[in-house]
């Protein structure tokens, strides 16, 4: 199985998996890269996963299902957001066969209030999770629906995933995480080992994902909330209580401002 980031836009990725023959993407923003994708690899179009609304992760869908027709593949989404139909609507503990993989549907609100990720947990290789713009690497989404209190608890329950789980997320904001991750831990050498690793990766015109979720463990400030240096921080921000929603709510609302 072949695991891509597609670069759409100026800083999204359109993930794809597949096996030489089929492909299924998740969130396409934009068909292009997609249909370039399938083009020069050879690949048919057999599934789409959505995590959530927004149009830079569902602006692509209706032009690609020509293509999907081909293969009577379907698109897959969250329930209760408004993504072009036809979707074939997903709630919590679901599964979808994606190229003889069983992916696990876990509903993690806070981004939008019906943002959905998909998870598989493979016995042969590293777990891998699609995440959309729920966690990003060294950071996580706006709070546009949800409140602090979701999304704690959703970043709380990707976090608790296996430590080898490869995360893919929907947008390269790896290194300007990074920036605000310093100001909140400036003393975390894993956070500026992996500044330096992707700082280098950037260079060379790669993408820094996927990252992992003990790397996020490690580095995350908003997988961090109950670590010592982080409350701090957060305190000095108007954090109301060492509880890991008020820290998480005054990192969020800091990072909003944050330059
Ligand atoms: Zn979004
Ligand atoms: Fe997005």
């Amino acid at each position: 199985m072949h695991l891509l980031p597609l670069p759409a836009f100026t800083d999204n990725y359109v993930w794809m998996l597949h096996d030489g023959h089929q492909a299924w993407v998740v969130d396409p923003g934009d068909a292009a890269p997609v249909a370039a994708a399938l083009d020069s690899l050879g690949l048919q179009l057999a599934g789409i996963l959505v995590t959530h609304h927004h149009p830079d992760h569902v602006g692509g869908i209706d032009a690609l299902r020509e293509r999907l027709a081909a293969t009577g593949g379907r698109v897959h989404g969250p329930s209760g957001e408004r993504i072009p139909e036809p979707v074939e609507r997903h709630v919590e503990g679901d599964t979808i066969d994606v190229l003889g993989r069983r992916f696990e549907v876990l509903e993690v609100p806070g981004h939008t209030a019906g943002h959905i990720a998909y998870f598989e947990r493979d016995a042969t290789a590293h777990p891998l999770l699609f995440c959309g713009d729920t966690l990003f690497s060294a950071g996580c989404g706006r709070l546009f629906e949800g409140t602090a209190a979701q999304m704690e608890a959703s970043l709380a329950r990707l976090g608790a995933l296996p430590a080898d789980t490869r995360v893919c997320c929907t947008h390269e904001y790896t290194l300007s995480n990074l920036r605000f991750a310093a100001a909140v831990e400036p003393s975390n050498r894993e956070r500026a080992d992996y500044t330096a690793r992707c700082e280098a990766r950037r260079a060379g015109g790669e993408p820094t994902l996927p990252s992992t979720i003990g790397l996020e463990r490690a580095v995350n400030p908003f997988l961090r909330c109950t670590e010592p240096p982080v409350i701090e921080a957060a305190r000095s921000q108007g954090a109301r209580s060492d509880d890991a929603v008020d820290v998480f709510a005054a990192l969020r609302s800091w990072k909003d401002r944050f330059r």
